[in-house]
């Protein structure tokens, strides 16, 4: 196989990543259907694109007929087997949670073509752990997209010991197509590439929060004015989840068994009041009268 055979995509999960994966790939030409358990989520995404879409119309980015084409080549539905049964690349982008992820692959792996590459978009599940419940795993993969997924150019492919060089070489190939830019992870390691670097930035911003050297904003100000960042730490916390940063602290704890990796008390603090950040109207930032 190689990328010359990838017309349809599938993609599981319809929230934050989810919609705006579906929405990229169906703009860059491939077929696209998204899924959900969530009917609401579904609906949210298919309202998304259906404002979107006559936006870019309105800016002049495309024209009304390509934005006619992009909603045709793109659809929902709750149906996972309804999703996959034609699918060449499926991108899974449901919860953040492994026994739910293992779950599913099983069941891409039952309803999905043969041929088809089964990625999953996880911010720190290393595929390794996913995908001997398939019987592909060759074919199981790691293709790790950024917030916003519209905009961001970066996507992380990560070859797992298990996956094929023909998996890994579709996959940079397939970002090519998708006008990303990849870089290949040649091991799992936690984190993968980017969010190792941010981790260091990030513990640093909490420990002077902490040490109450700086506000929240002063450190957001300096990592924009000063180091030419699109968005300080905090603020970026506040787009990705503060309970992504929870979870991920946890995570590298019990993989490291190391204090330092474990979450930070101000976020355990954000974390446990239900302060997620834009999601929940308030995180180290207040969204609610936005
Ligand atoms: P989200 O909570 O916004 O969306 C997850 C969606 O998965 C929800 O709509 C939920 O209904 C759906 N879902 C749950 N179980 C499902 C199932 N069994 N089948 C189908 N859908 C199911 O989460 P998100 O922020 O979009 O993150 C999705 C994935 O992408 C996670 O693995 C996350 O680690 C990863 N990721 C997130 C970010 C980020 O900044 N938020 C960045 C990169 C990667």
């Amino acid at each position: 196989m190689n990328i010359d055979d990838i017309k349809n995509i599938s993609i599981i999960g319809a929230g934050n990543m989810g919609h705006q994966i579906s929405l990229h790939c169906a703009i860059k030409g491939f077929n696209v259907k998204c899924s959900d358990i969530s009917q609401d989520m579904l609906d949210k995404a298919n309202a998304f694109v259906d404002k979107y879409l006559p936006g870019r119309v309105a800016k002049g980015k495309m024209t009304e007929a390509e934005a006619k084409a992009i909603r045709a080549r793109i659809s929902f539905t709750n149906s996972l087997e309804e999703c996959v049964k034609e699918a060449d690349y499926v991108i899974e982008a449901a919860v953040e949670v492994l026994h739910i992820k293992r779950k599913l692959f099983a069941d891409l792996d039952k309803f999905s073509p043969k041929h088809a590459i089964l990625a999953t978009n996880s911010s720190f599940l290393v595929s390794s752990k996913i995908a001997d419940v398939t019987s592909r795993p060759d074919k199981v993969c790691n293709l790790h997209f950024f917030n916003p997924a519209l905009v961001m150019k970066l996507v992380e492919v990560v070859q797992g010991p298990h996956v094929s060089d023909e998996t890994a070489q579709i996959s940079m190939d397939l970002c090519k197509k998708l006008d990303k830019v990849p870089v290949h992870v040649k091991k799992e390691v936690p984190g993968f590439l980017l969010n190792r670097i941010f981790k260091v930035i990030s513990q640093e911003a909490l420990w002077m929060l902490e040490m109450d050297v700086a506000s929240v904003e002063d450190i957001d100000k300096a990592c924009v004015f000063g180091a030419g960042h699109p968005m300080g730490p905090f603020t970026l916390m506040d787009l990705t989840g503060i309970d992504l940063t929870y979870t991920m602290g946890m995570e590298n704890f019990r993989a490291s068994g190391d204090r330092a990796d474990l979450p930070s008390p101000s976020v355990v603090k954000h974390f446990n009041n239900g302060e997620f950040g834009q999601k929940s109207g308030k995180g180290w930032y207040d969204y609610s009268k936005k």
